[in-house]
């Protein structure tokens, strides 16, 4: 399969199409406040999982935790509908090998934005998971079994979701929700923005944003990105150093997956989070300190020819000249005494631009006469 034709399948998208046609389910089901934040909460539940669970527990083991804990984790993570943990630590791995490369699966700047965002995902040859490079995970037969059959957990999610929905429906009518609107809303809708929301970080993650250190890839820091998948947007800095637990390096990088890891460590289930190096740290600082000092001087250079300080002094003196003309009546009655004053011989020429018959033309030629 790995040497199949690198383009979308018809097998592999089915789920895809399925997934996006669901959500039009709205227009029948309609919604509800309590359908509508369930999407909302299982979307960042579900965000949680895809970055503390599949990024950074199952690709980069940047914590430790014991295995019943590592098998309720992969649990977890299968409700978010993207392919077993293995399968997603396998290509995120190979990811970081051949980063923005030609071997790299989902580079925005090699194989174009819709790839890199959803068509990589869909290609036979992009859909197996090679054990022999992810020998740490797959010695564990539980995890090998969930990404085997990994539509059993997302069946078991959707269906809870439905159930859940009905129970509502019947015992807190006043909700007025039902089985196939919690379906709809907490499974179609919300693991469509959730699928939408990761797969930014596969091509946003590498075009919008700064980059802070030098990789040999086109990664960039984004906070936008960073709002979107709760820290992950801040991945020049995880290029830089994968090791990590945190994505976000300094303080003022919102990072809220490592606030819950780290929440998540006080309650002794998972332990070892991989702080990020001193020397990875002062790195940032200088390359921050570079960058500040180059954009301040581009900006300097910049000002004389800014756009901005062209039309903000036009903008005034359209503005003043406006005022002025407000108060002192009709522009034509203020200019023409103006320049007729000057010459008390063009009288006629002051009367004729009175007339409302005549324009500022027969102004130009009275004074011409003057
Ligand atoms: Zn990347
Ligand atoms: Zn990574």
């Amino acid at each position: 399969m790995r040497a199949s034709p690198d383009r979308v399948d018809l097998v592999r998208i089915m789920p895809f199409i399925l997934l996006h046609l669901g959500c039009l389910g709205a227009i029948w089901v309609g919604w509800s406040p309590v359908a509508v934040w369930t999407a909302v909460g299982l979307y960042f539940l579900r965000m949680f999982a895809v970055t503390a669970i599949h990024h950074r527990y199952f690709s980069h083991k940047t914590y430790s935790t014991s295995r019943p804990v590592q098998f309720l984790l992969a649990l977890w993570a299968g409700t978010t509908v993207q392919r077993g943990s293995l399968w997603w630590a396998y290509h995120h791995r190979h990811h970081h090998a051949h980063s923005d490369g030609p071997e790299d699966a989902h580079s925005p700047h090699v194989h174009g934005f819709l790839w890199s965002h959803i068509g990589w995902i869909t290609s036979r040859r992009n859909f197996p998971t090679d054990y022999s490079t992810i020998k740490d995970l797959a010695k564990f037969p539980e995890l090998v079994w969930l990404n085997r059959f990994d539509l059993v957990v997302p069946i078991l999610f959707a269906t809870s979701i439905y159930g859940g929905g009905e129970l509502l429906a019947h015992f807190a009518p006043a909700l007025g929700t039902n089985g196939l609107q919690m379906l709809v809303w907490g499974f179609f809708i919300s693991t469509t923005f959730l699928f939408h929301g990761t797969a930014c970080i596969y091509s946003m993650a590498h075009l919008m944003g700064r980059p802070r250190f030098k990789t040999d890839d086109d990664s960039r820091n984004s906070f936008i990105l960073a709002l979107i998948t709760l820290g992950e947007g801040w991945h020049n800095n995880h290029h830089r150093y994968q090791s990590a637990t945190r994505n976000g390096f300094y303080w003022w990088e919102f990072d809220p997956t490592y606030y819950g890891l780290k929440a998540l460590s006080w309650t002794g289930l998972i332990w070892g989070l991989k702080a990020v190096p001193k020397s990875v740290l002062e790195e940032g600082s200088h390359a921050d300190h570079h960058s500040s000092v180059a954009a301040a001087h581009r900006a300097a250079v910049r000002a004389e020819h800014s756009p901005l300080r062209r039309v903000v002094p036009a903008a005034a003196a359209i503005a003043v000249a406006t005022v002025n003309s407000a108060n002192t009546g009709l522009a034509p009655k203020t200019v023409a005494p103006t320049v007729h004053h000057q010459d008390p011989s063009s009288a006629p020429a002051q009367n004729r631009a009175h007339s409302p018959r005549t324009g500022p033309s027969s102004q130009v030629g009275g004074s011409g006469q003057a």
